[in-house]
């Protein structure tokens, strides 16, 4: 049986001025999942996060968190959601056990608990100013935990943070996600979203443009996958039968580099081709897209490729001193 969606946001518009920011847009976040928001700066996922908690008021749409209308019911709301917000800050002097007393309510625990696992247990007497931005950002995780949250909203959770400090947070979350919190996780990280979320909503100036798991994502807007590497002299046949095999899009031969592409299945049969003619390369590689070439496809800009000038998505023109074979079965 699947849970009852924690936050439904319907028609939520916003608008900083006269400006639009946020148009007529949707989102479900189910209970005990890690959701992902992800979009180009300025595309309204902060301010979206900050009308679902109620810290601003939406000028149109109706939003339900935990049962509760964010924008009537406030207080109610507070304890039970936890947030780390972008540009959380404190004050200089405040030390980090002060902070958590400040921030405990009733329903708080495990206050030391959580320092010790975010690892700041050694810095309880120390000023908020003096810690550095990876402490920072793992207190406000502490502090978005101290109340046993139902609801966490993280807002560019891991920024600053140095690899093995990140990893650490991931690994807090999916604690998280095992206790059967409900997650609503900004992100710039595209590894992140695909290593944290069940879903993820792609939002582009103000607009939910699509949603759906990781692996949906990669499969709607970077299907195509990149075969690549050097041969002097191809046996004669064989770069054209390559260009007929099944989800094979292209073959380019640029000087003695091939390079074919074309959607994921096409990898099996190349290979298999390779291994027919009896000439499998040395350096043979193979790119398979991610979601961050989903999401770069997805917002509009091309995803970098395997250092190929081929232009994404078309036959394009071929190499001035190449062969391009287009086509294969699709
Ligand atoms: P980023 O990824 O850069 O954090 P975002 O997707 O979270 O961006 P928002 O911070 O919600 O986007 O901002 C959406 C738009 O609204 C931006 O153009 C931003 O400049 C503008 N904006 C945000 N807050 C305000 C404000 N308080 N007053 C006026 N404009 C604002």
């Amino acid at each position: 049986m699947t849970e009852p969606d924690v936050v439904t946001v319907r028609g939520l518009r916003k608008a900083y001025q006269a400006r639009v920011v946020v148009h007529d847009l949707d989102l479900d976040v189910p209970g005990g999942e890690v959701v992902g928001l992800v979009g180009a700066n300025g595309a309204g996922k902060t301010t979206t996060v900050e009308c679902i908690q109620g810290l601003r008021r939406p000028d149109a749409g109706t939003l339900r968190v935990l049962g509760h209308d964010p924008v009537r019911q406030a207080e109610q709301l507070r304890p039970l959601v936890g947030s780390q917000l972008q540009d959380s800050a404190l004050p200089d002097r405040l030390r980090v056990a002060e902070a958590l007393d400040l921030f405990a309510t009733a329903r708080a625990h495990r206050g030391a608990e959580l320092l010790d696992q975010f690892g700041l247990a050694g810095r309880r007497k120390s000023a908020f100013a003096s810690l550095s931005g990876g402490e920072r950002q793992r207190l406000f995780l502490v502090l978005a935990l101290l109340n046993q949250p139902r609801l966490v909203i993280l807002d560019e959770l891991t920024q600053g943070l140095d690899p093995a400090a990140r990893r650490d947070v991931w690994a807090a979350v999916r604690q998280l996600r095992a206790a059967g919190t409900t997650v609503l996780l900004v992100t710039h990280e595209m590894d992140e979203a695909e290593a944290l979320c069940g879903r993820i909503n792609v939002m582009r100036a103000g607009r939910i443009i699509d949603m759906g798991t990781p692996a949906e994502l990669v499969d709607r807007h970077a299907r195509r996958a990149t075969v690549s590497f050097t041969m002097a002299d191809p046996p004669a046949g064989l770069l054209s039968e390559v260009s007929r095999l099944d989800g094979v899009q292209e073959v380019r031969q640029a000087g003695t580099r091939v390079t074919v592409r074309g959607d994921r299945r096409m990898i099996a049969y190349v290979g298999a081709a390779l291994v027919r003619w009896e000439a499998v390369p040395a350096d043979l590689s193979v790119r398979v897209p991610g979601l961050e070439d989903a999401l770069l496809s997805l917002l509009g800009t091309k995803p970098a490729d395997d250092g190929a000038p081929a232009a994404a998505g078309s036959a394009g023109a071929p190499l001035p001193d190449g062969i391009q074979f287009t086509g294969g079965r699709q």
